[in-house]
């Protein structure tokens, strides 16, 4: 009780720090309007609630897939389970893509266009987590009960509706469960998509907390490793050898020193040295050291110009600390880019992002417009239509191993993404 009292605390505090780069958006009265007519069909509302008759079955497979271990690059036994469930269901077609993307098919009435609703499998926790779901009361407690599992789960929920109210679809709906979201995956899964797979028009990522949240802008990141590298010896004897922590540091000083002036002023920018390593013991001259450092801006330009000041820290850092050099050879560096999420920002106007605002009014939110940093960054680059909804429920502790989920109305997250993928597919018959 007192550990959920703090999360809770600590969630409205987030919040609360995050308002200044929110905005409550007014809904279009045409966009309302077609979403209230869109409930008023027979079907729709026989889907509505099926949405809330099959609550206990949403959670029980949300249960079974949160215990199938998903670690980054490694989400293999989880989408195979996810593809069996898939197949349960009157799909066109379900199939597993060359990177371990699991997809499903649907296809629409005219087919014409394809739009996706995607929930990704990967979690952060590596092999060896215990993923065994725990329960407080209503809470369930395991490591990515919430991110993205929640997601997963909803997923399989509005395609069974689909089939159990005999909906139809104008354009094809193609499920999709990515892999390679989270960090170093690096949005793997759905740049696949967008550069190999079929041709997509429309994009509904189901990823995030709140049920108010529509993500439609990407905030990009670059990430790097820089690994300085030498011949390593003892600290006594070899003295005069370069030394590879010390080209470390002086990098992250001369780096730090010109990042925080650039992010002083201009587009809102971000740097942060995350991990450093190397190094066997006090009294040897390491053979090797490393950082990886994570970038963000919502301007895509920033991003390189930021970059292009990291690099030219470490390549000064690797001169002056081959000039104190006094003995052996001199240092090698290995600057890697680890990670490349691309920013954008899609106009307010499009019929998908007045959708989704509308279907959260209607679903009794006030929508909320956000920046993130999810699957819909890749086709927001591009241009092409997309926003990420919210999982719904109460979270807290995302990407740690005490992640906790609350239903509380749940399934009115599912009713959204359902009806926001109806009014984007346009239903016929
Ligand atoms: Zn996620």
């Amino acid at each position: 009780m007192f550990f959920r009292i703090f999360c809770i605390s600590f969630l409205l505090f987030q919040a609360m720090s995050l308002f200044g780069q929110e905005r409550v958006m007014r809904v279009n009265s045409h966009y309302q309007a077609e979403i209230k007519t869109l409930t008023q069909e027979s079907k729709v509302m026989r889907g509505m609630s099926l949405i809330e008759e099959y609550v206990d079955a949403t959670r029980d497979l949300h249960i079974k897939l949160t215990e199938m271990p998903a670690p980054p690059f490694q989400e293999g036994r989880r989408a195979q389970l996810f593809m069996q469930v898939m197949q349960q269901y009157d799909l066109d077609s379900v199939w597993m893509d060359g990177v371990g993307n699991v997809l499903g098919l649907r296809k629409g009435t005219v087919g014409a266009k394809t739009v996706c609703l995607d929930a990704h499998l990967d979690t952060v926790f590596p092999e060896g987590t215990d993923v065994r779901v725990r329960m407080h009361g209503d809470t369930l407690y395991a490591p990515g009960i919430g991110d993205d599992t929640r997601g997963l789960a909803m997923l399989i929920a509005v395609l069974r509706v689909l089939n159990d109210a005999d909906i139809h679809t104008s354009d094809n709906v193609l499920f999709v469960a990515s892999v390679g979201e989270e960090g170093l995956g690096d949005l793997r899964g759905v740049k696949h998509i967008f550069s190999e797979g079929p041709q997509i028009d429309s994009w509904i990522s189901i990823d995030g907390g709140g049920r108010a949240s529509v993500v439609t802008q990407g905030l990009g990141s670059y990430r790097y490793r820089i690994i300085f590298k030498g011949s390593g010896g003892h600290s006594w004897g070899a003295f005069g050898l370069a030394n590879p922590h010390h080209a470390l540091g002086e990098a992250i000083h001369l780096f730090v020193q010109k990042a925080n002036r650039f992010t002083t002023s201009g587009d809102r920018t971000s740097y942060n040295i995350g991990v450093i390593s190397g190094g066997t013991s006090v009294n040897s001259i390491p053979f090797e050291s490393s950082m990886e450092i994570d970038i963000r801006s919502v301007n895509p330009l920033r991003l390189d110009s930021l970059g292009g000041l990291l690099e030219e820290s470490v390549y000064e850092a690797l001169e002056i600390q081959n000039k104190m050099r006094r003995i052996g050879a001199p240092l090698t560096v290995e600057f890697v880019q680890i990670g490349n999420r691309p920013s954008g920002e899609l106009p307010r106007a499009l019929p998908l992002i007045q959708r989704a605002l509308a279907t959260t009014a209607y679903m009794g939110k006030r929508p909320v417009i956000r920046r993130g940093s999810t699957n819909a960054n890749i086709p927001i680059a591009m241009g092409i239509p997309a926003v990420t909804i919210g999982r719904g429920g109460i979270g807290g502790n995302a990407h740690a191993l005490n992640e906790w989920w609350l239903d509380r109305d749940a399934y009115k997250a599912t009713q959204g993404a359902f009806l926001l993928l109806l009014a984007q597919s346009g239903i016929s018959g």
